[in-house]
């Protein structure tokens, strides 16, 4: 047992430092998951760019072998999730998995909708079309140890640490966040009922009541956000690092560096 694993065949292998967490390899990475199907293993998004190093270390701290990957499951096209999937691919020979809708460049193997199974060796993964944070956003379902694991990418973040609740990903229009369905999407993941919530960024949520609660405040976050004429520029989550008290704050986006999530 080491401390990238979280279930039997689910590992965190890489993060950033995203709401102030020790980063496990680059600063801007996304939480980059490892399935372990046994024969092969898959890698549920990918991180920021060029971090290789640090993620194979991890995998081979996990005790796992690099070379087995064979999937990389994209959640959605955000290049803290997916600039390294290129690279793997080629090294790896494995084939990319993703939604359709894309607003940027990842053209996957295959495109996947509500209703597919990805085989991972002896785990299947149920996927799900959860569009809001973005068109492609997916959620993947594994049923693991009598227990229902939701990745929910950047549609679910949920509660976190510091005091942030109910996070969701940035929402933007310029690629494609839509608040409708965005709100449709997390009731959607509300009713599959899950046990536990492994984010795209952040910590998970690690019971049945604890997933249904930060949902719940995912709802009202979005609630909040669409009553503001000016939603499109806003960054649904930030915090102030002095007082560690949420704010909402107005920015527009060509003002400023661009912080993806
Ligand atoms: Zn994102």
């Amino acid at each position: 047992m080491n401390d990238l694993k979280l279930f039997d065949r689910v590992y965190l292998v890489g993060r950033g430092s995203w709401g102030g967490l020790l980063p496990l390899t680059a600063k801007l990475d996304c939480n980059i998951y490892l399935i372990d199907g046994g024969g092969e293993l898959a890698l549920i998004d990918n991180g920021e760019a060029f971090n290789l190093v640090k993620l194979k270390k991890n995998i081979l701290a996990a005790g796992l072998d690099f070379n087995k990957i064979k999937k990389l499951i994209i959640t959605h096209d955000h290049v803290d999730h997916t600039a390294n999937t290129w690279l793997l691919k080629k090294i790896l020979d494995a084939k990319v998995f993703a939604g359709r809708g894309s607003y940027f460049f990842l053209k996957p193997d295959v495109y996947v909708k509500t209703g597919d199974k990805i085989k991972v060796g002896e785990v299947t993964l149920n996927v799900y079309n959860t569009p809001g944070h973005t068109p492609d956003s997916l959620c993947l379902e594994a049923n693991m140890e009598s227990k229902k694991l939701l990745f929910t990418g950047d549609t679910a973040i949920g509660d976190q640490p510091w005091k942030s609740k109910g996070v969701v990903g940035w929402y933007n229009t310029a690629w494609g966040s839509d608040i409708k369905k965005f709100k449709i999407s997390i009731k959607f993941i509300k009713k599959l009922s899950p046990d536990i919530i492994l984010p795209g960024h952040g910590l998970p949520q690690m019971t049945r009541k604890k997933c249904a609660k930060a949902l719940e405040n995912c709802q009202k976050r979005l609630a909040k956000l669409g009553k503001r004429p000016e939603f499109e520029s806003l960054i649904p989550f930030t915090f102030d690092l002095k007082g560690n008290k949420e704010l909402l704050v107005n920015v527009k986006i060509s003002k400023r560096k661009k912080r993806l999530s």
